[in-house]
């Protein structure tokens, strides 16, 4: 029998229970369920949470932030696959799990963090687990990030009372943006498709996120 490695095959067994269970709890798009069961989450947390990160639950990971609960990552990479995008904003890199997710189900994820030492944090572990298709800019993301304008996507990974104009405007015809609106303590997670004449919205289940900061949010 081969030697135990340690981590690496308690998380590959535990990621393979998060994956059975988001299923259970209804996520259906097997590319989706696929990048969970191979992203080590346990990498994207401090160590001392390591043994927690294949729980389905959001975790802290330092300023007063959260790494998303996997059910809403994988609910909201789902909602965004269904208009197959290939270049995609992300608002809130965080831990950088949402964007590593998205990276394998996209051609190119921009980020934006306006924290500066997550960003940098994100940017470490995206070098480490090769990641190449990732873009992380610390900056206040509720101005969208013009320079690589229209996303054929956007996921906005914290809450706020309202869609910034900037991303709506920054959003492709034909482009999806997801997104947690509400007040402080409770959201509802949204969604607005583009098309050639108005926005389309869907409002999804009830969710809990840490507030968009900054000036257009
Ligand atoms: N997607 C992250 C979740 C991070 S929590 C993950 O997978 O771990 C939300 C993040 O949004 C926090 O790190 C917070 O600092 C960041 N944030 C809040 N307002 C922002 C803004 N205006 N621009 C960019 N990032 C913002």
């Amino acid at each position: 029998m081969m030697k135990s490695q340690g981590i690496g095959m308690t998380s590959q067994r535990t990621r393979d229970r998060l994956v059975e269970r988001l299923r259970n709890e209804g996520i259906r798009n097997p590319a989706v369920l696929a990048a969970i069961g191979s992203t080590p989450r346990h990498l994207f947390v401090d160590e001392a949470l390591a043994s927690r990160a294949y729980e389905d639950t959001a975790l802290p990971i330092g300023l007063g932030q959260t790494i998303s609960q996997p059910y809403i990552v994988a609910r909201m990479t789902e909602l965004l696959l269904e208009v197959e995008p290939s270049k995609v904003l992300e608002v809130g890199t965080g831990s950088g799990y949402q964007a590593a997710i998205l990276a394998k189900l996209v051609d190119k994820v921009y980020s934006t963090e306006r924290l500066e030492a997550l960003a940098s944090q994100a940017r470490q572990r995206f070098r480490k687990l090769a990641y190449r298709n990732i873009r992380v800019q610390h900056s206040d993301g509720s101005w969208g990030w013009p320079q690589f304008a229209p996303f054929d996507a956007i996921i906005v990974t914290a809450g706020g009372e309202d869609i910034p104009r900037a991303l709506l405007e920054q959003l492709a015809v034909g482009g999806r943006l997801v997104m947690p609106l509400g007040n402080r303590t409770q959201q509802t997670l949204v969604s607005v498709t583009r098309t050639p004449t108005v926005y389309e919205r869907v409002d999804f289940e009830p969710v809990v996120f840490v507030p968009l900061l900054g000036g257009a949010g």
